[in-house]
């Protein structure tokens, strides 16, 4: 199993350090939105930073690549579609990032919703998403359409149930209050809330989620099923006939949720 662990950033930024199997010395960060952190953590650990993952180019995923990738000779892999701080080698759908060395292998996907050219890192049975699925929700969608989102959440929901899933934001709490209103008859819901609420009490982590995990709690994965249906269309206030109009429902919900 892959060795990954969370750097702290901003208020609720994981930025995440993935130690490489065939070099014990060696890492690899995912979306550091932050150097300082970063640097820390891996003068702590005694760690070279070979690599730098990115999923979109959102400020608070990528403020820290050209620092860190100066600093530490770091290669940068990122988004095709979008603008990147520095130098790196572009991804689109269907790529991989093979880091012979490092022994690791990530096949990149194409997930468009939150940010256009968004993509997700899948490998070792870890998908590193950003800001697309979170625990118990999804990213807001600044840019795509909600059937680009509703297919990009497919998409991963399509993974298997064991993907451990790493976001990158602690979400997970205001993500499940929502939950429970649309689905207050979803037992998994309450008590991964109640679960999540004792986490956060004492400041943990509740990541990463698994994506079978996922599958049972977060509504967005849950938009075809009838309880999620039908509460999105008592709250639209009318008939929902497609997924993505049901998607598109929720997620317009969830954006006026407090
Ligand atoms: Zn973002
Ligand atoms: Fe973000």
């Amino acid at each position: 199993m892959l060795e990954v662990s969370p750097v702290r950033a901003f208020s609720d930024n994981y930025i995440w350090l993935i130690r490489a199997p065939g070099q014990p010395d060696a890492a690899v960060v995912v979306d550091p939105g932050q150097a300082r952190p970063v640097d820390e953590v891996l003068e702590e650990l005694g760690l070279r930073l070979l690599a730098i993952l990115v999923t979109h180019y959102h400020p608070d995923h990528v403020g820290g690549v050209a620092e860190l990738a100066a600093n530490h000779g770091a290669r940068v892999f990122g988004p095709a579609r979008e603008r990147l701080p520095c130098e790196a080698q572009l991804l689109d759908d269907g790529d991989h990032v093979r880091l012979a060395e490092l022994g690791l292998d990530f096949l990149v996907m194409a997930i468009p919703g939150h940010t256009l050219g968004h993509i997700a890192y899948y490998g070792h049975g870890a998908l590193f998403c950003g800001d697309t699925l979170f625990s118990g929700g999804c990213g807001r969608m600044f840019e795509g359409t909600p059937a680009q989102m509703l297919d990009s959440l497919d998409r991963i929901a399509a993974l298997p149930d064991e993907t451990r899933i790493y976001c990158a934001h602690e979400y997970t709490l205001g993500n499940l209050r929502f939950a429970a209103s649309v689905e207050p008859g979803n037992a998994d819901v309450i008590d991964a809330l109640e679960a999540t609420r004792a986490l956060r009490e004492r400041d943990a982590i509740t990541l990463p989620s698994e994506l079978g995990r996922e599958r049972g709690i977060n509504p967005f994965l849950r938009c075809r099923l009838p309880s999620v249906r039908s509460a999105a269309e008592a709250h639209a206030g009318r008939t929902l006939a497609q997924p993505s109009e049901v998607f598109a429902a929720v997620r317009s919900w969830k954006d006026g949720f407090r």
